[in-house]
């Protein structure tokens, strides 16, 4: 018997970089389809060579959450589920998208000792 699946339509994914402000720090709000949600998003010290962390904070009172994403070029690594499935994950594509738009200066020197 032949099976019959519908074919996929790629999920829209856009984000808003909002400033700090009113002491809120930097955020960014990622649009997935039809969600969307804040994360408060802060350069972490890393210790591994060549690359720089970052944690994002989810804003969102009823589904707190905390991503940790590590990031050197190319190469994207994120703890949540979604990376830890597909490789790949929305926390990760932000952080360098956000990169390649300049919108997050280094904060900390990035380590030169291999790891
Ligand atoms: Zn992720």
């Amino acid at each position: 018997m032949r099976q019959i699946t519908k074919a996929r339509r790629p999920v829209q994914r856009s984000l808003n970089w909002i400033p700090a402000h009113d002491g809120i720090g930097d955020h960014v709000r990622l649009h997935v389809g039809k969600d969307s949600c804040c994360y408060l998003v802060q350069e972490i010290q890393c210790d591994f060579h060549g690359e720089r962390a970052f944690q994002l904070d989810k804003l969102d009172i009823a589904d707190p959450a905390v991503y940790y994403v590590r990031i050197a070029g190319q190469r994207r690594e994120c703890e949540c589920l979604g990376h830890l499935r597909h490789g790949r994950c929305k926390h990760a594509d932000a952080v360098a998208a956000l990169l390649g738009m300049g919108k997050l200066p280094q904060k900390f020197p990035t380590c030169s000792r291999a790891a």
